[in-house]
């Protein structure tokens, strides 16, 4: 049997093997970012309505217009951006079809595309799938601060892209206006698309507000937003997505999610407009519980010993596992796992080179109870 080229060097992430490693041991999954909170009432029953009235067969290839019309709302409330639901938004199968969709539209092979450093594992094996020549610039902790200067000095002649991950997993890094008008004047001088992964938007810490990429001046017009409804109302596994981008490239990415997806699951989109409708005490709560879980997770790995770099959103920590003596991470997150049967994402797994090697990522949407007594179980290390 022969595979693909472009598979060639790839495997699965270590995000799913730990996900398997974690069952084998019958541990606690702080690995996998699952987020196995309950789903809001108003979307699970939206959903089961819909089922019920049968309305079952595709959507528009764009998504249905309930969605879509509830998606523009939303863009106009919490993100400052004025959308047309008709010809700017397009549906998709969660924010990893959005950003399938967006690489095959507006992309060639070969083209570059510059992903940050602690990236997303999927950002880059989903580029290198479709042909993409990957590009990096490093940003270092516990700020992980862009610098111009920097995004200037890792534009080649073949960068056609910029991907940015706000918050981001893992780092929990939340881009600035001032980093996000130096990403602007970049983007301009060198004519770049840009590709934002923002799923992560309401789930931040410390009263920090999100700021959507394509708010900034001289963004919207080159910038595909991708936003996912997986993280907000707890439904990972519905693999609901969404892009807003200028009409033009709406066309390009609707054609190319046709052609892969033919549309996101109907009944559930359907299930999922609901879900905006929810009064803001909903997202408050969001946001506190998350906090609460954040701040109790980052005090146990302190007493661990495994120091962590504190996240400004999203619902991971990167920790330092130096400590632990090993020579890469995932021997420290296998360790980790067979002593406390808590596992975690080995760092290498965010990093081409040595960085990783001395981090682990723990995922911390997780039930209280479930949280809690794997913040008991890390204590073993101390
Ligand atoms: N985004 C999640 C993570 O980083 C899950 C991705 C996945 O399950 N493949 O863990």
């Amino acid at each position: 049997m022969r595979v693909a080229n472009r598979l060639q060097g790839l495997a699965q992430s270590e995000i799913r093997r730990m996900t398997r490693e974690c069952e084998r041991v019958g541990g606690i999954n702080l690995g996998q970012g699952i987020c196995d909170l309950p789903t809001p009432p108003l979307v699970r029953d939206g959903a089961i309505a819909a089922i019920r009235e049968n309305r079952s067969t595709y959507s528009f290839a764009e998504g249905a217009r309930e969605l879509r019309d509830a998606i523009a709302r939303k863009l106009a409330r919490d993100n400052g951006l004025q959308a047309d639901p008709a010809t700017e938004i397009c549906v998709t199968v969660g924010a990893s079809g959005a950003y399938t969709a967006a690489i095959h539209a507006l992309l060639d092979a070969g083209d570059g595309i510059l992903l940050f450093e602690p990236y997303y594992g999927y950002h880059l094996n989903a580029a290198v799938v479709a042909g993409l020549t990957p590009e990096f610039a490093t940003l270092r902790p516990p700020e992980f601060t862009l610098r111009e200067d920097a995004l200037e000095a890792a534009i080649t002649s073949r960068t056609r892209a910029v991907v940015v991950c706000t918050p981001s997993n893992p780092s929990g890094k939340m881009f600035r206006s001032d980093e996000l008008e130096a990403l602007a004047r970049v983007a301009r001088r060198h004519d770049l698309l840009v590709i934002t992964d923002e799923i992560y938007e309401y789930i931040r810490y410390d009263g920090r507000p999100h700021l959507s990429p394509a708010a900034v001046a001289g963004l919207r017009e080159r910038t595909v937003t991708i936003m996912g409804l997986s993280k907000t109302f707890s439904i990972t596994g519905w693999r609901l997505g969404y892009t807003f981008a200028p009409a033009e490239m709406t066309r390009a990415i609707t054609l190319v999610n046709d052609l892969y997806f033919v549309c996101a699951p109907t009944p559930l989109q359907l299930g999922a407009a609901r879900g905006f409708d929810a009064p803001r005490s909903y997202f408050d709560e969001l946001q506190s519980g998350y906090q609460r879980k954040r701040d109790r997770i980052c005090a146990a790995l302190r007493r661990a010993g495994l120091e962590p770099i504190v996240p400004e959103g999203a619902y991971y920590v990167l920790a330092d596992c130096a400590r632990l003596g090993f020579k890469t991470s995932l021997q420290a997150a296998m360790h980790v796992l067979e002593t406390t049967g808590v596992a975690s994402v080995p760092g290498s797994a965010f990093y081409r080179g040595a960085e990783g090697e001395k981090l682990l990522r723990f995922c911390f949407a997780k039930d209280d109870e479930v949280l809690d007594l794997a913040c008991a179980r890390l204590a073993a290390l101390g």
